[in-house]
């Protein structure tokens, strides 16, 4: 039986994540993503007719973006945990909101998905088409899953997103025993962050100095996970004050608690959900604003949502704070904001008086995570860098040769047949 994999996209980047698994004439696409920028790419095109079967490991754009792309003219199944399906159906009519017009597929296309869509549990073992499946708990944002495939005694294990620490929200992942062929993601395969435990009360400190002085804090956050787990970092350390939710973050939170076998606590993350207040109308925007509290709203990179309109509201007043809980990548405004410290030039590059601060709070393993988790799987024969910058993916496949390990990362686009 031959195995092929071929790297449809997410390789040597952080985006469009797509890879083919062939044993011999079975195939099963592992995610199918889009860039989530605002021109996105894609991965390669596939038919949905040369597959047998799409397995998402969560939500993401980069992973889920260019899915409903399959359902056009085909029906091949999809499998992802309930509360992932969820997610997605939120997400990417979002993404359609905001970059349709680029978009291969549309609305329609997406209801057919999740019309088709299987949901699946967490290690529970199934077949497709003799396929040997597992779905195993990724730690990365609630429901996200590594995927364990198997066939003729060879197992692949795609990692998808991954971390290896326990959040407030979420179990730190499950690493298999076993697995001939790892593809693995290596968004931090360059460094370490710093402890989350320090970083926590580093962020809480500072919420309570502004507040207790009177302040606004916006804190930009991605709506599924991380707005939640915002929440209970505030409440686990004793933030006692107001926290406001607003937007697509709301309706995360609902979803969340929807699914109490997704979260570590599920009596205690809704105790703390209920805690906040969720906005409704903008008579209740043009209020919070102006009081003391903290308000937690998309877009994570201020790349739009209620998050800029908040940021207007409170840039101009020493008293506030825009506190960053998420890594800012190139070129949005999130980014701008923090390493100038001035509103993005289009709207004036006014300097920004409230105080700004950045906490690293990854939901991705760092290099020493991913290493120790390598470390602990049996009978590995080759490792695959993916879901990385270039530089990060090809300095961590050589940190893994050192190892001993017989590491590649691959370009976009390319295949390799390991056995014949
Ligand atoms: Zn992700």
């Amino acid at each position: 039986m031959k195995l092929r994999i071929d790297f449809l996209g997410g390789a040597r980047e952080v985006g469009r994540s797509a890879v083919l698994v062939s044993f011999g004439n079975k195939r099963i696409l592992l995610d199918y993503g889009s860039t989530p920028s605002a021109r996105p790419r894609f991965p390669k095109r596939i038919s949905p007719d040369a597959i047998d079967a799409v397995i998402l490991s969560h939500c993401h754009i980069d992973h889920s973006g260019m899915i409903p792309y399959l359902f056009m003219g085909g029906r091949p199944r999809l499998i992802a945990t309930g509360i992932t399906l969820e997610f997605t159906y939120l997400l990417l009519r979002d993404f359609y909101k905001l970059n349709g017009k680029y978009l291969p597929w549309d609305l329609s296309d997406l209801e057919r998905t999740m019309k088709l869509a299987q949901p699946y549990s967490y290690d529970l073992t199934f077949y497709i088409n003799g396929i040997y499946v597992k779905m195993l708990n990724a730690g990365h944002v609630p429901g996200s899953a590594s995927i364990l495939l198997e066939e003729n005694g060879i197992k692949v294990w795609y990692t998808g997103d991954v971390n290896m620490i326990e959040t407030h929200l979420i179990e730190p992942m499950d690493v298999p025993e076993s697995a001939d062929i790892i593809i693995c993601e290596a968004t931090y395969g360059n460094r370490d962050h710093p402890p989350r435990h320090t970083e926590e009360m580093r962020l809480v400190k500072a919420v309570k100095e502004v507040v207790d002085e009177g302040g606004t804090v916006l804190i930009p956050a991605f709506s599924v996970g991380r707005a939640q787990e915002i929440v209970c970092i505030l409440r686990e350390y004793g933030y006692t004050g107001k926290i406001w939710m607003d937007g697509m973050a709301q309706q995360a939170t609902f979803i969340l608690l929807a699914f109490p076998e997704f979260t570590k606590d599920y009596a205690r993350v809704r105790w703390y959900m209920k805690s906040a207040k969720y906005v409704v109308s903008n008579r209740q925007r043009k209020k919070i604003v102006k009081k003391p509290g903290v308000i937690i709203a998309p877009a994570g990179m201020l790349e739009g949502g209620w998050a800029w309109y908040y940021l207007m509201h409170i840039y101009s007043k020493e008293k506030n704070g825009i506190f960053f809980v998420s890594y800012q990548a190139e070129n949005t405004k999130g980014r701008y904001i923090l390493e100038n410290r001035k509103l993005p030039p289009l709207l004036g590059n006014k300097e920004i008086k409230a105080r700004i601060e950045y906490f690293e709070l990854s939901s991705h393993s760092g290099r020493q995570q991913l290493l120790d988790m390598i470390k602990k799987i049996n009978s590995i024969q080759k490792i695959f860098v993916v879901h990385a910058d270039n530089d990060v993916a090809v300095e961590f496949a050589e940190k893994l040769r050192e190892m001993g390990f017989d590491s590649f990362a691959p370009e976009f686009g390319e295949h390799f047949i390991l056995k014949k």
